[in-house]
């Protein structure tokens, strides 16, 4: 626990806005549900003002700022942020129950992505149009400028709740937009320390307005809201869906859930596969959108890859993620627990075998293995976002792509072979925005396009294309004398 309570309200326009009759929640730790900490929700009026401000502060400040001043800041903001790895990362294993290696992990990939932000912040170009190409475009210069959008809103999850913020605070601020952040309600506190270190790297003050509040309560005043030209949201595809609807004509990205698939063939590495899957399926207990959920391995290794794998699993730590031990600490709340409990209740009711794993304490789940089980199983189909997983048998390349396929969802997928020729066959045939090959579908790295298809969202992250998706191009063009 931190030496004094936290206590903290939203911040705009430089301001902590808190206290005055506003509604407070209470923040409580996943791992033994005392009290953390108290956040002061937003009111009506600290909305308004959030957004007017990032409307002013956007059209008389960050529009203007020159790029190398936006790189100074954004570079800045991630040497602060270096230098207090450990603050952050305490702060962030107790508000998230993320285990503490994990957390300092989180806030490495944090400080990169802002190093990439302040690299982008300076490539941002635009093209000059061959006018002379059309009769009667002679004599005319025309310009295509890439420009920033304008107030961007910002809407978080729990599960990485630093990292996921920065990746869209950071190119926001590399294009020169202003931003309101919405921080999920139970992870409040990293996004206040966040706010105030870029403030103290110098971001003008009101560039950044985080507003404290319940999504459900709020959500729909900052989406609908004229002054708002886009909204960048990672969470559930429930709440995702929702906000596209309700977006109108506003740019929306949209970074959603999944059921990630992981296919294993008689060629692969067993030892590799199995090492990197443990993690790939536990990692955060399974509270990860890319988490590996369905494992299917060629009948030939399955034996072998199961043994190897389930010997793995139950050497993981479960228990306080302040402990530097600790594999997996608890999930976010006791009712997701709980759910987790009834799928795999539900699951072996209609036949699935449980290898390893199962059992509940509190918000702790174990690690879960399940086999013998069918498509149609909510621990296959839906998105689980607990430690659980399912390992299933296959016997063909195409019957193993029809499973993979066979998924509301499509956000990464790992392959694990030494031909090359299939590997790159699976990279064509997977329905995913992403593919590793011999690689866990839960290996992300902060620099490439990351985003998913069918239910698991719109538009990309990854610095440089958010980049993209945080800007408009302008033309401008000349009529020569
Ligand atoms: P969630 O959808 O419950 O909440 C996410 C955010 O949306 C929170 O800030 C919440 O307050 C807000 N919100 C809730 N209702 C809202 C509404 N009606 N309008 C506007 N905002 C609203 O998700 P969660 O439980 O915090 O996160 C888990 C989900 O996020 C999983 O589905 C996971 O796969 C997904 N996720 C996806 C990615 C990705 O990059 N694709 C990354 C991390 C998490």
């Amino acid at each position: 626990m931190p030496s004094t309570p936290l206590h903290y309200g939203s911040l705009i326009n430089g301001e902590e806005r808190k206290g005055s009759g506003r509604k407070s929640l209470d923040v409580r730790s996943p791992f033994d549900g005392e009290v953390i900490g108290t956040i002061d929700l937003a009111s009506d009026e600290d909305i308004e003002l959030a957004l007017a401000t990032s409307q002013s502060v956007f059209r008389n400040t960050m529009k203007k700022m020159p790029a190398h001043r936006r790189a100074e800041i954004l570079r800045e903001t991630g040497e602060r942020l270096a230098e207090r790895t450990e603050e952050f990362a305490q702060v962030l294993a107790l508000e998230a129950g993320k285990p503490i290696r994990d957390a300092r992990g989180e806030i490495g990939r944090a400080v990169q992505v802002l190093y990439f932000a302040a690299d982008e912040a300076k490539k941002i170009e635009g093209e000059l149009v061959p006018m002379d190409s059309a009769v009667g475009g002679e004599n005319r210069i025309g310009m295509v400028r890439r420009i920033p959008i304008g107030v961007v809103v910002a809407i978080t999850p729990f599960n990485f709740p630093l990292n996921l913020a920065l990746h869209k605070l950071g190119p926001a601020f590399a294009a020169g937009n202003t931003v309101v952040l919405k921080p999920a309600e139970k992870t409040p506190f990293t996004s206040y320390m966040l706010a105030k270190l870029f403030e103290e790297a110098g971001l003008p003050k009101g560039a950044l307005n985080l507003v404290m509040g319940i999504g459900s309560d709020m959500g729909e005043k900052l989406v609908t809201d004229d002054r708002v030209s886009k909204i960048t949201f990672t969470g559930s595809p429930k709440v995702g869906k929702m906000i596209k609807n309700q977006a109108g004509l506003k740019k929306v990205t949209l970074e959603l859930g999944s059921n990630s698939p992981n296919i294993i063939f008689n060629d692969g590495d067993i030892e590799t596969a199995a090492t990197s899957l443990v993690k790939g399926a536990f990692a955060f207990a399974g509270q990860v959108c890319i988490s590996a959920q369905r494992i299917y391995v060629q009948k030939g290794v399955a034996q072998q890859f199961q043994e190897t794998f389930v010997r793995q699993v139950k050497a993981l730590k479960v228990g306080n993620p302040k402990e530097e031990t600790t594999d997996i600490g608890p999930m976010i709340t006791e009712e997701a627990a709980i759910r987790a409990e009834e799928w795999v209740a539900e699951a072996r009711d209609q036949g699935a075998v449980l290898l390893t794993g199962g059992t509940r304490s509190g918000n702790l789940f174990e690690p879960t293995v399940l086999v013998n089980v069918e498509p149609q199983m909510k621990v296959v189909c839906q998105e689980v976002f607990a430690p659980i997983v399912s390992i299933i048998p296959f016997e063909t390349e195409e019957e193993v792509i029809g499973y993979a396929n066979d998924s509301d969802f499509g956000l990464q997928a790992g392959v694990f072979t030494k031909d090359i020729n299939r590997a790159m066959r699976l990279a064509d045939e997977l329905e995913t925005g992403g593919v590793w090959i011999n690689e866990m579908s839960t290996y992300r790295q902060d620099n490439y396009p990351y985003g998913g298809v069918k239910l698991s969202g719109v538009g990309k992250e990854g610095v440089k294309y958010a980049v993209e998706d945080m800007t408009d191009i302008k033309f401008v063009g000349i009529k020569l004398g």
